[in-house]
């Protein structure tokens, strides 16, 4: 039985004083919840104040980002250990928009990925195809291609500190969610993937989260799906009840 792990990608929202108001209001809504895996990832100028504010909670503190250095001339970067310093426990890698705006990619993300695990930081890694490949009939070859190019090289240890989001670019902030159906497909694919390249203990043990337009009203139902491990939750993380709802319908 995988434990259900469920995150908020604030994106770039919330200023320090509201992330601090946030998760101070969604401490006690969640304080219940022993039985699922609880991250908020606020933007950097927040993470450490949030982190303080979590302190001895059952809530833990993710980056949506890192670089794969630990220091150096890399303007405008930030190295998993000052993740770490910070607070965190999580990163991010791989969303959509860092591939598509920032044009991450696959070699770099593996790149990004294993520097991140090595540091200590457990990682959400994020995959998924946009509406046009799923249209053109490439969606397994997409996600295909992204798990092999970004996993290469991990060893079953790694796989044991992180899970793999899958989150159609096309469900992503638009209020289209992947049906239940349609996200236990992908989901029971990518399972496939990673067994067949790295076997039946890897495959069963690891979380998959379902990413695009989660809300209180359609958690419940995703979750209850036997493949898909828990929520990666933009929008909807960004009020406090909204995203414990979602959380307490995980577990
Ligand atoms: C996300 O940013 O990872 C995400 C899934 O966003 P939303 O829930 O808003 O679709």
């Amino acid at each position: 039985m995988r434990r259900p792990l469920v995150a908020g990608n604030w994106k770039m929202f919330k200023k320090i004083a509201e992330a601090v108001e946030m998760v101070a209001t969604l401490k006690p809504l969640v304080a219940g919840s022993t039985t699922v895996d609880i991250v908020v990832c606020p933007v950097f100028t927040s993470l450490h104040a949030v982190a303080q504010a979590l302190k001895g909670s059952n809530i833990e503190v993710g980056a949506q980002n890192c670089y794969p250095k630990e220091s150096g001339a890399y303007t405008g970067e930030v190295a998993p250990q000052m993740l770490l310093d910070a607070g965190c426990a999580w990163t991010i890698i791989g969303h959509s928009e860092r591939r598509e705006y920032f044009k991450e990619n696959d070699e770099f993300l593996n790149e990004k990925l294993k520097y991140a695990l090595a540091t200590g930081l457990k990682v959400m890694f994020c995959i998924g195809e946009t509406l046009a490949e799923r249209q053109g009939g490439k969606m397994n070859e997409v996600l295909k291609r992204q798990l092999t190019g970004g996993l290469q090289g991990l060893t079953e240890a790694d796989f044991g500190r992180m899970s793999i989001a899958y989150e159609p670019v096309w469900a992503i902030g638009t209020g289209l969610t992947a049906t239940p159906d349609q996200a236990e497909e992908a989901h029971a694919f990518v399972r496939s993937v990673v067994r067949a390249q790295f076997g039946e203990t890897v495959a069963d043990a690891l979380r998959i989260q379902y990413g695009g337009s989660v809300k209180p009203e359609n958690a419940a139902e995703l979750m209850a799906k036997p493949n898909v491990d828990g929520a990666l939750v933009g929008g909807a993380a960004l009020k406090a009840d909204s995203f414990a709802a979602i959380v307490n319908a995980a577990g």
